[in-house]
């Protein structure tokens, strides 16, 4: 079809034009692209337009819709794909390397059923206060030695939210999944979204049922209760292994680690020691004094002080690597979790870490990387423009953007998936950019441009930063309760949805005499005959019942006297802002005006 359009215009319309050939990578700025076809800006521009997109000359469209535009103008597209080091970045596993590794569990259930103590019950076991002291808290990924001399890896992430966030992004972490239901409280509204997190993810489970000290403990009531939910127990006939634990009084805990392992153990966890390292980001942060760091978790290969790699958009060379138990080592092999120090900036958690030759090969694909992201992000923020626009005209609905800073990555992930559910016909919100540590002067520009608001979770602004923003406007929204952020970003929704203005008619009076002071300014005595009138309140002039003057006070007067409000049917002089047109027997009347904030 293309080409049978090609040939018509050929013969038709331009018998003597060369073909030109574009050739295209993931995008192309529009003046490259207009170069490529010798065609004037312009007319690209004008196209682009006619699709229905706004873009200057130096913006970049994507691929597709460059060569979409390219056939309109019948020259010929080269798709190429331009990723540097393609072959290092998939570097696999050499399958006759493979050795068995440790297996990675994650921690789910529903709040208060005792997620925090179970893990804590492991590492308090195993972790001591090492060298690195303070930083140890921070390591949210942690290695258990159990009595068989067997290791299991455990990651302390902050709830099934970032469980998803992380998957969404590819990164399988967790190998096995312990699914946490306290006895006393059986099956609860996020042990349901529990299991279907572990379901979407394809992720074997272990339920522990904990909390059975207690007195009012019922196991076989969480187990039938799990049947409704078509999990079935190995007691209940089914394949799902469970374990009766209590985190606190340390009861069963050897018995579940035993379960983890026998898991572990069917699914043959295996890794390549040798090849170059490939981890994931659990978890990363600007730590005072140390820089960017970041929690990984070793797939393959072995990560040794030295190793230069490149992790998301970011890149480094290994500084310090300090195990889970506080302590630096030299190297960590498939399956350990670690800190690394030396990252050139904060990566994302789920970002997937590679260790390449040299230095300048990171370099080089990590400012592909962030190259690729902005051009994402240009071509993202275009078509969600548009859309909003469109949207805007038809629905009338109304989308916050937002701009979100956080302290760690776990945190941004949790709000933004939070803040997406902000969804209604009515309103929405869009995140234009999201990102760990303080507010910077480019969130400020960003929020400028786009009329965001800032939302900032533990972290602050500087002076200088605050300053700027105050100088543009820019609304940023300190908070340390991730709850509150929903709340309030509905409260602004519903502030921005036009509202209603309700007026209260507090006191009306009677013109009755009419004086002039000073430079001709009129003042009408007036007698109350109703209510309160007040300094501050807006009048309206009554003229046989049509209002001939709407507006605020100019000045208010009893004896002579400057009074705020007058009441209790006396007499008292009155003029008008800037208003001077006034007659016997006109009437007064005075209103409150209070803004009713629409509902979402
Ligand atoms: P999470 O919200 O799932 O992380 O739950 P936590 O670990 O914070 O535990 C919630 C509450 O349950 C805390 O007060 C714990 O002390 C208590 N708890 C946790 N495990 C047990 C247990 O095995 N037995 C008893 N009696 N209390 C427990």
């Amino acid at each position: 079809m293309k080409r049978f359009r090609e040939k018509a215009r050929a013969m038709f319309t331009a018998p003597q034009k060369v073909e030109h050939v574009v050739t295209l990578g993931d995008t192309i700025t529009v003046k490259d692209l207009a170069a490529a076809m010798a065609e004037k800006v312009g007319n690209v521009i004008k196209k682009l337009m006619e699709m229905g997109m706004m873009v200057s000359v130096n913006q970049s469209i994507d691929a597709d819709t460059a060569e979409l535009i390219a056939g309109e103008f019948g020259a010929t597209v080269k798709r190429v794909v331009v990723k540097p080091y393609a072959d290092l970045l998939e570097r696999e596993p050499d399958p006759a390397k493979l050795q068995p590794r440790a297996p990675v569990v994650t921690v789910v259930g529903h709040v208060d059923h005792g997620k925090t103590s179970l893990l804590d019950a492991f590492r308090n076991a195993n972790v001591a206060a090492g060298e690195a002291g303070g930083i140890t808290q921070h390591i949210s990924s942690y290695e258990v030695k159990t009595k068989s001399g067997a290791v299991i890896t455990f990651l302390d992430t902050p709830g099934h939210e970032t469980f998803t966030a992380m998957r969404a992004r590819g990164a399988q972490m967790a190998d096995i999944v312990v699914l946490v239901v306290a006895a006393n409280d059986s099956i609860m509204p996020q042990t349901i979204e529990a299991i279907n997190h572990i379901r979407a993810a394809g992720v074997p489970f272990i339920v522990a049922i904990n909390k059975i000290d207690l007195p009012e403990a019922n196991a076989l009531r969480v187990k039938t209760d799990l049947l409704q939910q078509e999990v079935q127990v190995e007691e209940m006939g089914g394949d799902v292994q469970c374990v009766e634990i209590s985190a606190t009084k340390k009861i069963g805990l050897d018995k579940l680690e035993e379960a983890i392992l026998l898991q572990a153990e069917m699914m043959e966890l295996k890794a390549d020691p040798e090849m170059p390292a490939v981890a994931y980001v659990v978890e990363a942060k600007m730590e005072k004094g140390l820089g960017a760091v970041a929690t990984i978790l070793m797939r393959q290969g072995t990560l040794k002080i030295g190793d230069v790699f490149v992790v998301g958009e970011t890149f480094g060379r290994i500084r310090g690597l300090i195990g889970s138990d506080g302590v630096r080592v030299k190297s960590v092999k498939p399956g350990q979790p670690a800190v690394i120090l030396g990252l050139d900036s904060v990566p994302s958690a789920g970002d997937e870490l590679r260790v390449m030759e040299t230095e300048a090969q990171t370099r080089e694909v990590a400012a592909y990387r962030v190259q690729k992201a902005k051009d994402k992000a240009n071509a993202a923020k275009r078509s969600s423009l548009e859309e909003l626009f469109a949207k805007r005209d038809e629905s009338k609905k109304l989308i916050l953007p937002i701009i979100l800073r956080a302290d760690v990555q776990g945190s941004v992930e949790a709000i933004s998936d939070m803040v997406k559910d902000i969804n209604t016909d009515k309103v929405g919100v869009e995140i234009l950019s999201s990102g760990v540590g303080q507010i910077t002067e480019g969130d400020i520009r960003l929020a400028t441009a786009s009329g965001a608001v800032i939302i900032a979770f533990n972290v602050r602004a500087d002076a200088a930063v605050r300053d700027m923003a105050r100088n543009n406007g820019v609304d940023i929204r300190y908070h340390s309760v991730v709850y509150r952020i929903t709340d309030e970003i509905k409260e602004i929704l519903s502030g921005k949805l036009a509202p209603e203005k309700r007026e209260t008619f507090i006191g009306y009076a009677d013109v009755i005499a009419l004086f002039t002071v000073g430079k001709g300014v009129r003042v009408a005595g007036c007698r109350l005959t109703e209510g309160t009138i007040k300094k501050d309140a807006f009048v309206r002039l009554l003229r046989n019942n049509v209002v001939i003057y709407d507006g605020k006070i100019g000045q208010l007067r009893r004896e002579k006297n400057e009074v705020k409000e007058v009441s209790g049917g006396v007499e008292f002089g009155m003029s008008f802002d800037k208003y001077n047109d006034l007659k016997e027997g006109d009437r007064v009347e005075c209103y409150e005006v209070e803004e009713v904030r629409a509902q979402i």
